[in-house]
């Protein structure tokens, strides 16, 4: 008999308690040699004053276990709370989320039945650093941070995902035609690192398409990489495809600590009435087993969890007058399942799970950093005049900003090009971006910006911020102004 591998067991709020209850007395039942070492998390740690919703004694037990179980939490309404999940996932550094999506035809309606598509998504980085800042009266921004370290770790990991899973093809999804620098980077680096696994397939789509033949025709997709924000929406639409978003799964994966929860929320609306499948949570439950190292026993739960929903045994959610055979309640579908322990499924496939141990997680390669050159400033101004007429601010900078070395190239507002240049029928906000550069990115000075900066302030415009212009190893570090 193995040891016991230490667990942290998080029983959440709202449907939470009832689920993760049957789901861990399908895992006794089933054999898992698992120590739970249960935490409060979530609702009652977020009103007793904890605004992350997590206490100092709930880290102590996933430092020491470094796996969580955890069903659903309820954030409270109302400012000031921190979504606990985003807290987690970025003090573990669970930096791949990976969310099967899978369909259980005909057990399961969907006009997807040969769907068995894994989507690996960036999990700490891209528009979720959470960046935001108000400038103007009309303009609000966020901040979206790609780096290349992070593109690496992801993209890496869903490599070697494909290939520890015998899959074929790993389809990387970004809007790079837009975003050629982050985007760009995401998809420079799935190209470079492709090049050292010639036995997958790697093919890149932009997400537009991508997402639109992922609803057409999932069962053409295998793998599927994809930075933060993209990765969220596209995982759920893929949920959907499925057809039950209770089923799916969300495993958070870093280099020391791991997470498993079903998607699904806490569904307040059905909690304390027996009624919520417990299914989400139960195979987030197999994917935490099979990365434990206990693959044996996460297959045995998840075919005779297999042949309970084939033998038409559903809870409400998934009832269905032609295919269910019993309504039941949580407790009554954890006991079928039980029941069923060692059987295998009819039709739905059977499943051999590999141990995750055949995973490599590699380390990054440190790489050589770029020669790195200042050659510019974007100035952003709140500039409200009234007419708001691109011409009027661009003399006026002719005018009264003269720094040696550096020139007004363009001003663009909203990203496109409104000066020098053509009358632009584009309607102008009050934040407007002024670009000055060096002659053929000649290196300049810091002191060079503050007198720039010195002159933007004298003549009584109000600069909301700058972003500095660089070169690396010669190459320009920012992008062209649309129409530029
Ligand atoms: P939800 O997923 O809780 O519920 C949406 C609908 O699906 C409801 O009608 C619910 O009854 C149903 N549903 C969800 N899970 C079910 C299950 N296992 N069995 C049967 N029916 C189920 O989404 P919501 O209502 O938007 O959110 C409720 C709360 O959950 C909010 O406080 C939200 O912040 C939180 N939430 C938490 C997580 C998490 O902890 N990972 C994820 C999403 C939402």
């Amino acid at each position: 008999m193995t040891h016991p591998t230490p667990v942290t067991v998080a029983y959440g709020d709202g449907i939470g308690p009832e689920i993760m209850t049957a789901c861990l007395k399908i895992m006794q039942a089933a054999g898992a040699q698992i120590a739970i070492d249960t935490i409060e998390v979530g609702e009652r740690a977020y009103l007793n004053g904890h605004t992350s919703g997590i206490p100092a004694s709930a880290w102590d037990s996933i430092h020491r276990t470094r796996v969580l179980y955890k069903a659903p939490i309820t954030t409270p309404q109302g400012g000031g709370y921190k979504s606990l999940n985003v807290t987690i996932r970025k003090t573990l550094g669970l930096f791949a989320n990976v969310r099967p999506a899978v369909s259980y035809f005909p057990a399961i309606d969907t006009r997807h039945p040969l769907m068995k598509v894994m989507i690996i998504r960036e999990n700490e980085e891209d528009l979720y650093a959470g960046i935001e800042h108000r400038q103007t009266a009309e303009v609000y921004q966020t901040l979206k941070l790609i780096t290349r370290p992070g593109s690496e770790k992801i993209i890496r990991y869903a490599f070697e995902y494909t290939r520890a899973n015998n899959r074929k093809k790993l389809t990387c999804f970004t809007k790079d035609n837009i975003m050629k620098l982050t985007d760009g980077t995401f998809h420079k680096v799935f190209d470079e690192i492709a090049k050292e696994y010639p036995d997958i397939k790697a093919e890149h789509m932009i997400i537009d398409i991508g997402a639109a033949r992922l609803a057409d025709r999932p069962e053409k997709f295998d793998v599927i990489v994809v930075p933060n924000l993209y990765g969220d929406i596209v995982s759920d639409i893929a949920a959907q495809l499925t057809g039950s978003v209770g089923l799916g799964v969300s495993a958070n994966i870093g280099e020391d600590y791991a997470m498993f929860e079903a998607i699904h929320g806490s569904a307040p609306d059905i909690a304390g009435q027996s009624i919520a499948n417990p299914s989400g949570l139960l195979l987030a439950g197999v994917e935490m087993l099979v990365h434990i190292g206990q693959p044996e026993v996460a297959a045995t739960i998840n075919n005779a969890w297999k042949v309970t929903i084939e033998d038409g045994i559903h809870t409400p959610d998934i009832y269905h007058d032609e295919r269910s055979t019993h309504k039941v309640s949580t407790g009554e579908f954890a006991d079928a399942v039980i029941e069923r322990l060692g059987k295998t499924p009819e039709y739905l496939r059977t499943v051999k799970f590999s141990s995750s141990s055949n995973m490599r997680l590699i380390k990054l390669k440190p790489q050589p950093r770029p020669a790195k050159a200042l050659v510019g400033v974007d100035v952003f101004l709140d500039w409200d005049h009234d007419p708001r007429d691109p011409a009027l601010l661009g003399h006026l900078l002719e005018e009264r900003i003269h720094t040696g070395g550096l020139h007004l190239t363009m001003i663009t507002n909203r990203g496109l090009k409104v000066y020098p240049g053509e009358e632009t029928q584009t309607f102008c906000t009050d934040h407007w971006r002024c670009r000055f550069l060096s002659d053929q990115y000649a290196p300049i000075t810091h002191q060079q910006l503050l007198e720039l900066l010195g002159q933007f302030a004298a003549a009584g415009l109000d600069f909301i911020k700058t972003e500095h212009l660089y070169t690396f190893d010669g190459q320009p570090g920012f992008s062209l102004g649309q129409g530029e």
